[in-house]
C-alpha cells in the first residue's frame, strides 16, 4: 500500500509518466500542487485538458496545432518548395531558433514522429511519411532537407528516406554536422543550428 493518501498517490503517479521524473520529482511536484492555491491547481489542470482538446496535427505537414492546416503551412511570406524534414513537433522551435548571416529558417516543414529504430519495432510504415510523399511526387517541392538528429537513428532515417523520394525530381539534402554527433537537435544554438542549415549537403 502506497504511504500516501490515494489522490496524492494517483498524482505521483501520473507525474512520473513525465519524461525525466523520476519518484523524487514527482513528490515535489505532487506537494508543490497540493500547497499551490485552489485557482493555480485548477489552472494546470484545464490547461492540460485544453491541450488535448483543442491541439491536432496538421493534416499537411503533421505538426502539433489549433488550426488545421497549421500557420506555416498556411503563411504567405514562406516558401512552400523548401521542406525541412524534423522527427519531433519540438524540434521545430529549434529550427526557427536558427540565425545566420542570411536570416532565419524560411521554408516549411514535416513531422515524422519518430525515427526508424528496428530495436524498438518502429519501421518505415510506422512513421508519419505519406503527405510528405504526397507533397513531392505532385511536384510542390523543391527542396527537402533532412534534419532528424546526428544519432544512428536519425542517420538511418535520412538515409531511408533519401532513397525513398529519391524517384522524385527534387534537391534532397541532408544538414551538416554542426549538430553534435549523436545529440539531438533540439538541444542545438541558434548559432549551431544555422550552420547545420547553411551547411547542408546533397545526399
Ligand atoms: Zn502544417
Amino acid at each position: 500500500m502506497s504511504r500516501y493518501a490515494e489522490p496524492m498517490a494517483r498524482l505521483i503517479e501520473e507525474l512520473k509518466k513525465l519524461p525525466g521524473v523520476g519518484t523524487k520529482s514527482a513528490q515535489r511536484f505532487a506537494f508543490h500542487i497540493l500547497r499551490s492555491s485552489d485557482e493555480d491547481a485548477a489552472a494546470l489542470a484545464e490547461a492540460v485538458r485544453g491541450l488535448k482538446a483543442s491541439l491536432r496535427l496538421c493534416s499537411i505537414c503533421n505538426s502539433v496545432t489549433d488550426v488545421d492546416p497549421c500557420a506555416y503551412c498556411t503563411s504567405p511570406t514562406r516558401n512552400h518548395r523548401l521542406v525541412c524534414v524534423v522527427e519531433e513537433p519540438t524540434n521545430i522551435s529549434a529550427v526557427e531558433r536558427a540565425r545566420g548571416p542570411h536570416g532565419g529558417y524560411q521554408g516549411v516543414y514535416h513531422v515524422l514522429h519518430g525515427t526508424l529504430s528496428p530495436l524498438h519495432g518502429i519501421g518505415p510504415n510506422q512513421l508519419r511519411t505519406s503527405t510528405l510523399v504526397e507533397r513531392v511526387s505532385s511536384g510542390e517541392v523543391d527542396e527537402v532537407i533532412l534534419a532528424t538528429s546526428p544519432t544512428l537513428e536519425g542517420e538511418a532515417t535520412a538515409t531511408w528516406l533519401a532513397d525513398t523520394l529519391r524517384a522524385f525530381p527534387l534537391r534532397i539534402t541532408r544538414i551538416a554536422t554542426g549538430v553534435p554527433a549523436g545529440s539531438d537537435i533540439e538541444y542545438a544554438d541558434e548559432v549551431t543550428m544555422a550552420q547545420a542549415l547553411e551547411g547542408r549537403r546533397e545526399l
